[in-house]
């Protein structure tokens, strides 16, 4: 306990104003206790010591011009985390909240969570506090390119390849492709998330949801329970929670809410899916028009959100598939959930539930399925694409969801074995985290000290 508190209280000095990314390395640091208290090798390596500093942080200036003809001006990053098991890989954020610690938790998140999906990538995640959000294409394009004007240098296929997450998309890898492109001469495969007009692989766009679902599968399963006919409460309006209900659906199960940054929309009868992608895929428009067409489900704005905590969790359902944000479910959301009667949670996003609500859910023993298990989907698929793309072949869809489906089960069966392992069968943080951190640090101990 001294350990991890004089951990982040150095990273508090080193590398100030970082909540977020304290916040997952406290969350990994609890987990390998038993690891680290058994295990000298980890400590004469200075291994954590090693893994909380990136390998290298790129932050540079992203001026661009707007269709007013002014200059505006964002932060870009590009934080290497850790290339001991391939070259770095994770997806860019453009999102006005974004800062170098939300970059930092999710690039370290990102290490454990490649590692886990056993394909051999290393860890690393990037973006902008750009807000895409009322932007022209122009203007979308005129951006990306800046950023790749400067990104363009430090990436490639087998050094660090980027992908999409919040706020970028098929466009913007698109857009940051071409001026790569054209600035490399290199048509390669240094992005994923690609269109599959030029290189993207099937199933990409939907892995993440999909793979989230076949998670709560496994979990089920492996209790003797199944997922079809139960209902189910689904958080954002990205691609995450759009493919999760899609998958939802397709297994039998009923996804009931969806939500994004003006509300909730809760539909008894089930969310329609075509209402949903014709609103977010197609017209991008926000979600209270869900009721427009559809007089039943009702829309709760945030205004009316409670204090301590998000709508969506307050509703009644069997499941709970957190798809939007970081720290999206407070305490008194899991608390709810759980009075409500939920069995499971398998988290879409990146670190959705805070520190308290996780330990309400392992104090209740139902089943939770952290990110960087329950959402590896998205990145391994994207390995996938690096994989046909370096061979130069292209899959079908039902070969890739094939592999998506044994990679899923795979994470499973490593994090809930490593949770035995360490006598807590139920835990899957721990389970994950050790799972997913022997394997980095028993490769960095043999690559030496660099
Ligand atoms: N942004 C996604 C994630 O959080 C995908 C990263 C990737 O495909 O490289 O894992």
């Amino acid at each position: 306990m001294t350990y991890i508190h004089d951990t982040i209280t150095k990273l508090q000095k080193t590398s100030p104003a970082q909540a977020e990314f304290y916040q997952a390395v406290e969350e990994v640091l609890d987990s390998l206790q038993p690891i680290l208290e058994t295990s000298e090798k980890y400590q004469l390596h200075s291994i954590i010591e090693r893994m909380i500093e990136p390998e290298r942080q790129i932050m540079f200036r992203v001026p661009w011009v707007d269709d007013q003809g002014k200059v505006q001006v964002n932060k870009g990053y590009r934080i290497e985390f850790n290339s001991a098991l391939g070259p770095y890989k994770g997806g860019l954020r453009f999102h006005p909240s974004v800062n170098a610690g939300i970059i930092k938790f999710l690039g370290f998140e990102q290490i454990f969570k490649n590692a886990l999906t056993g394909l051999p990538i290393g860890g690393g995640k990037g973006g902008a506090n750009f807000d895409p959000k009322g932007k022209s294409d122009g203007e979308i394009m005129r951006f990306c390119q800046s950023f790749i004007n400067e990104l363009y240098r430090h990436i490639g296929p087998t050094t660090d390849v980027p992908a999409g997450d919040i706020g970028v998309g098929a466009r913007e890898i698109g857009y940051m492709f071409g001026q790569y492109k054209r600035l490399t001469g290199n048509y390669d495969g240094v992005f994923t998330g690609k269109s599959l007009l030029w290189g993207g692989s099937l199933v990409r766009k939907e892995a993440t949801g999909y793979g989230c679902v076949y998670f709560a599968q496994y979990m089920l399963e492996a209790k003797g329970d199944i997922l079809a006919g139960k209902r189910c409460l689904v958080s954002g309006a990205g691609n995450v929670a759009i493919y999760t209900i899609e998958k939802l659906y397709q297994l039998g199960a009923i996804p009931v809410s969806c939500s994004d940054s003006s509300g909730t929309i809760y539909h008894e009868a089930g969310v329609n899916l075509d209402t949903l992608k014709e609103l977010k895929e197609v017209r991008k428009v926000r979600l209270n028009e869900y009721v427009t067409a559809h007089p039943d489900a009702k829309f709760i704005p945030v205004a009316d959100y409670p204090a301590d905590g998000n709508a969506v969790w307050r509703l009644p359902a069997e499941l709970a598939f957190p798809c939007a944000t970081q720290n999206e479910l407070s305490e008194a959301d899991a608390k709810a959930l759980v009075a409500n009667g939920c069995i499971g949670v398998s988290e879409g996003a990146n670190m959705p539930s805070t520190q308290d609500a996780v330990e309400v859910f392992l104090d209740a023993k139902i089943h939770y399925g952290p990110g960087k298990a329950a959402n590896a989907g998205g990145v391994a698929t994207s390995q996938l694409e690096m994989a046909q793309n370096a061979s130069m072949q292209r899959w079908s869809f039902e070969e890739v969801d094939e592999k998506l489906k044994v990679i899923m089960k795979n994470i499973f069966i490593s994090a809930s074995e490593t949770a035995a392992e360490f006598g807590e069968p139920h835990n899957l943080v721990l389970g994950a985290n050790i799972a997913g951190f022997r394997k980095v640090a028993d490769a960095m101990i043999e690559q030496g000290v660099v």
